[in-house]
């Protein structure tokens, strides 16, 4: 099991996302449901933004809604949900 405890744990890490601030155009949010969660680390470890921290909070700021940590999850705990404006 990925130690989630590591400051830096994703293969991408750039400094303020890669695409921006994404708040205003993102389609589709993240959200993790914690009672299918086994806490692997795989969503933080692939999110090409690194915006899921150790606690698997998703830092929407940055967030560009890719879907890649739901498609990465192995307990499908992960749910790309519309963003509503
Ligand atoms: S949808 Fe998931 S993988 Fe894509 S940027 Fe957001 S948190 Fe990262
Ligand atoms: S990949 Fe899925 S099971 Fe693993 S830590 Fe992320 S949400 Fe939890």
């Amino acid at each position: 099991m990925i130690d989630l405890s590591k400051e830096r744990l994703a293969m991408s890490v750039p400094g303020e996302g890669a695409a921006g601030k994404t708040g205003s155009w993102r389609v589709f949010r993240p959200v993790v449901d914690r009672e299918k969660c086994n806490a692997c680390g795989l969503c933080a470890l692939y999110c090409p933004e690194g915006v899921i921290d150790a606690d698997l909070n998703v830092d929407l700021e940055y967030c560009k809604g890719c879907g890649i940590c739901a498609n990465e999850c192995p307990k499908k705990a992960i749910t790309m949900v519309r963003e509503v404006r």
